[in-house]
């Protein structure tokens, strides 16, 4: 009877004697206490959510990388469904406001256009540089930016044929170089976009300025000439603040760098 009950407190402990990773949660004997990391994820994921929003709200200094801790975060929103809704929700209220725009008038209604991250989507490259958990290296981004195959961002192409339609001027205005304008046109008519009025690129006295700067300039001149800029869609605030803003402006979602 004692030895049946010596075993009897051996079997008992025993889970508890050995690692807990051994255990198949499900088969028995299993260990009381099975220890899930889930409270550190959960915290992490409302941390980096936290990180994202105020990114997008333009809370934050100016900064280079995304937080190390985020970067599977940044790489899921990018890589599963946030993203695509994100882009869909401010191109659909972008569409909404285009249509109530009245028309009529000289026929210089214009929409202005970014390239990267808003017609065009540089995903497959910084895919392969850690979806903005590496500083922005310029000579590797520019061998992509050459080989021209960035893919559409497919509601902003959705945008772009609505605007057309209705009758705007699409002004293209991107803080890509001069030197890429050729590969740029190649890779827009690629991936669907026709009919700009304008493409506007950096020239050689640009180069230095911040993109407010040098996007509010543009804008200035564009008015001058004549164009109303009633719309603007960028992924970057310095698309859209300065001077001579648009009427109504569109932030798309970009989580993986920031351009001042
Ligand atoms: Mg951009």
């Amino acid at each position: 009877m004692i030895f049946l009950k010596k075993i009897l407190i051996f079997l008992s402990i025993l889970p508890l004697a050995l690692p807990q990773d051994i255990f198949d949660p499900d088969t028995f004997p299993r260990p009381l206490i099975i220890e899930i990391n889930e409270p550190h994820l959960k915290e992490v994921q409302l941390q980096c959510t936290s990180w994202r929003v105020a990114v997008e709200a333009n809370n934050l200094s100016p900064w280079k990388k995304i937080p190390e801790e985020c970067g599977d975060y940044v790489r899921d929103y990018m890589t599963q469904k946030g993203y695509e809704i994100d882009l869909q929700r401010v191109c659909n209220e972008a569409g909404i406001y285009a249509r109530s725009v009245n028309m009529s008038g000289d026929g210089k209604i214009a929409w202005i256009f970014d390239v990267d991250e808003t017609l065009l989507s540089n995903l497959p490259y910084y895919a392969d540089h850690g979806y903005g958990l590496e500083i922005f290296d310029s000579t590797k981004f520019d061998q992509w930016v050459e080989i021209g195959m960035a893919p559409a961002i497919e509601s902003s192409l959705k945008l772009y044929e609505e605007v057309l339609s209705l009758g705007f001027k699409v002004i293209l205005l991107t803080g890509r170089s001069e030197r890429h304008r050729s590969i740029t046109v190649d890779n827009l008519l690629q991936a669907g976009y026709r009919n700009w009025d304008k493409l506007i690129l950096r020239s050689s006295e640009d180069h230095g300025k911040t993109a407010t700067m040098y996007k509010s300039e543009k804008r200035s001149e564009l008015v001058e000439e004549g164009y109303h800029i009633l719309g603007n869609s960028g992924d970057q605030w310095s698309d859209i603040l300065g001077s001579s803003m648009s009427k109504r402006s569109f932030k798309l979602p970009n989580p993986m760098y920031y351009i001042p």
